[in-house]
């Protein structure tokens, strides 16, 4: 699938034709994020994407915040047009997924319907009927290791 930042700057190609996931978070760190109500990540793998081309490193700013369980999250920007692109976590031992998330508004053509919503304790807004939605975390989450046991 083509990714595109706001300004175009940054284009690239997913690895996989679809997304292995896809989840609309209401935590309050997606809403200042996304400057919006909630964010949108599409999971795909790491691989195909990352180790990241020259084009690709020179234009995209990273800055790293810190996420629960010692875990940090890079998150990148284009450094133009300041579009927020993916992030991608690294576990307390310093490896990173094997999974990144791009956000969704990025990815053309994504398929939004069945998305489940995550952290619905913090929504703003309703959560449309009949949607899979957890209060915070899903029991699953792909890419995360502790889910794949
Ligand atoms: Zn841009
Ligand atoms: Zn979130």
């Amino acid at each position: 699938m083509e990714v595109s930042c706001q300004c175009a700057l940054i284009n690239f190609t997913t690895p996989t034709a679809s997304p292995l996931s896809v989840y609309h978070c209401h935590c309050t760190q997606c809403r200042v994020q996304s400057g919006s109500a909630y964010g949108t990540s599409a999971i795909f793998p790491a691989a195909g994407i990352f180790p990241l081309a020259p084009d690709l490193s020179s234009n995209l700013g990273v800055w790293t915040r810190n996420a629960k369980e010692g875990r940090t999250m890079d998150c990148y920007f284009c450094k133009r047009c300041g579009t927020r692109v993916m992030h991608r976590i690294r576990q307390a031992d310093g490896t990173e997924r094997e999974t990144v998330s791009i956000k969704g508004g990025l990815v053309k053509g994504l398929q939004w319907k069945g998305a489940m919503h995550i952290y619905t304790e913090s929504a703003v807004v309703d959560i449309p009927e009949g949607v899979k939605r957890w209060e915070r975390e899903p029991d699953v989450m792909v890419g995360r290791p502790e889910s794949n046991k």
